[in-house]
């Protein structure tokens, strides 16, 4: 009597529903590098190299505990390159007698697990992925019969559910966000402590050669890759940043500047999002340097909200939302993604920095991803589905559940408003605010029309004026609409025939 469980690639995790289920005498795991995987988006080889790293990484520690593992590689010449094959394949190399598996964290890799148990004849059973917070079923009750899913509302029910940063039923310091602390300029000069990384080991080293000869045609360089590939290295990297750059999280969490890709972010997306490391795990350790006082409560706050808050809330929302989400596309949006996008050279400073920190990182912080990718995007007319698969395809954290949520939702507005209350469009004077960009780019910031002007202000414009049937009547966008009205009918014109002829050079 064996009992197969298959462990996916983002379930890196010591105390997985399915190994809590069996015991290592009755049990062999079954772990798949499938080409399809590897290939449904052209997938930067960072992150390539980062799951089968680490999903390598766990199968000898699984060994060492006593399991038996049966580990397919991506170059057996009998791998198939398919879930529901490679099931069945072990399944009949076991002689199993039932499947024991943790849901799938995307749809995709739900409906491969629902063919498994006709695939293979034997019992299959499909266990809730405990891991998070917040499950499907309750984040569905919460939603049902919204208009609208305010993040801060879910946020408030989880604090009180968790305890976090709790005084009783009150939050701790009166107040539940105190982001308006935390929109910060870096003073000249600033210097960031860098990040805790780790050398490539012999492991890393064969996936990175692997990875460089299968997929050297993605976007994206192997070169650098240093990110955690164990749960040791996970725990080292939590340590490293809530002892050094927790404190200053909140402070700059909004900045961008030039030629520096991390600032205060913490950089444990991609260990959260495989496993390694627990959500509530990392908000305990903020919490406990609160209350030691080595962080303050602006800072802790903050980046708890975003863990307990945020990533809980677009994973709800991926699940309640349904298998077509991607699919939407509210503003009508149909132009190709620029080029720029899969490093075509362009001389829009923050573009540039932001697609090369991609490139070079597999990474990219909240704010360019939002409100400079994610906006140029969006104020261009780029088709949210070839967003959603770029944005898929070049972040180390990038899994469907919470990728699609922040840019079909988020960052597009292609779902109408389901996730945010108005697109986050912005001009040439949000960048020159929040980051030091403008100051060497070959474009005047201030200027809305002429050769020299920032693209972005008339872009902005013309995005308002493209769509204001459909965005007039949002209540949070009557000052913008205000703002265009005021411009006189020629400079109207002006202004939307200088992002024409940018738009054309797009094309
Ligand atoms: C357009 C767009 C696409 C994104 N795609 C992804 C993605 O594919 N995978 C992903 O994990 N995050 C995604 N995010 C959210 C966020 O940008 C990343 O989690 C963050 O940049 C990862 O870096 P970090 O670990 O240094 O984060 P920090 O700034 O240090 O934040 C701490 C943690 O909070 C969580 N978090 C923060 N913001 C969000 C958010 N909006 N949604 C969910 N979790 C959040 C992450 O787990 C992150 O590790 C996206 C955001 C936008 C705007
Ligand atoms: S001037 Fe415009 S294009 Fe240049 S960095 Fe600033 S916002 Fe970007």
């Amino acid at each position: 009597m064996t009992t197969l469980v298959p462990i996916l690639g983002d379930q890196l995790s010591h105390t997985l529903a399915s190994l809590r289920a069996v015991t290592p005498a009755e049990a062999v795991v079954l772990m798949m590098e499938v080409a399809d995987e590897a290939t449904y988006v052209p997938h930067h080889p960072q992150k390539i190299a980062l799951f089968f790293s680490a999903m390598r990484h766990f199968a000898d520690e699984l060994r060492e505990q006593g399991w038996t593992v049966d580990y397919v590689r991506l170059d057996d010449p009998a791998n198939t390159g398919d879930f529901a094959d490679e099931v069945a394949r072990a399944a009949q190399r076991h002689s199993a007698s039932r499947i024991i598996s943790v849901a799938g964290g995307e749809w995709r890799v739900v409906d491969s697990q629902q063919t498994w148990a006709e695939r293979t004849r034997l019992p299959l059973t499909v266990l809730d992925d405990d891991r998070f917070l917040c499950t499907i079923e309750q984040f569905a009750g919460w939603a049902k019969g919204r208009k609208r899913m305010i993040m801060e509302d879910f946020y408030r029910i989880m604090r009180r559910q968790t305890g976090l940063l709790m005084d009783g039923d009150q939050p701790v310091g009166g107040q539940w966000n105190y982001d308006q602390e935390n929109r910060k300029s870096v003073p000249k000069g600033h210097r960031f402590t860098p990040p805790l990384r780790f050398a490539p080991d012999a492991i890393t080293t064969e996936v990175m050669a692997l990875v460089a000869g299968r997929f050297g045609n993605h976007f994206g360089s192997i070169d650098g890759f240093s990110w955690a590939v164990t749960r040791e290295q996970a725990l080292a990297a939590l340590a490293d940043f809530i002892t050094h750059r927790l404190a200053g999280f909140g402070d700059y969490q909004d900045a961008m500047v030039t030629d520096e890709d991390v600032l205060n972010h913490s950089l444990l997306a991609p260990a959260l999002n495989l496993g390694l490391l627990s959500p509530l795990e990392v908000c305990q350790a903020a919490e406990a340097a609160f209350h030691a006082g080595t962080a303050p409560l602006n800072a802790v706050e903050g980046f708890i909200r975003q863990i307990l808050g945020w990533r809980e809330y677009v994973r709800g929302l991926y699940w309640f939302a349904g298998p077509d989400y991607t699919a939407r596309n509210h503003l009508a949006a149909t132009r190709p993604l620029p080029a720029l996008y899969w490093g075509a050279p362009t001389d829009l400073k923050c573009l540039s920095q932001a697609v090369d920190a991609t490139r070079r990182n597999a990474m990219a912080h909240h704010i360019q991803r939002l409100m400079i990718l994610g906006n140029f995007a969006m104020l261009v007319g780029t088709d949210p589905a070839e967003v959603h698969r770029w944005y898929l395809a070049v972040y180390a954290d990038a899994l469907e559940w919470v990728e699609a949520p922040n840019v079909i939702g988020m960052s597009q507005f292609a779902d109408g408003g389901l996730m945010a209350t108005k697109p986050y469009a912005a001009g040439g004077a949000y960048m020159n605010r929040m980051s030091n960009h403008c100051k060497t780019c070959r474009y005047d910031v201030k200027q809305r029309t002429g050769p020299k002007a920032c693209p972005l202000n008339s872009l902005y414009w013309d995005f308002l004026a493209r769509h204001e049937e459909t965005l007039k009547n949002n209540q949070r966008l009557w000052r913008m609409y205000d703002g265009w009205r005021r411009f006189s009918a020629e400079e109207q014109v002006r202004i939307r025939e200088q992002a024409a002829r940018f738009l054309a050079t797009l094309a």
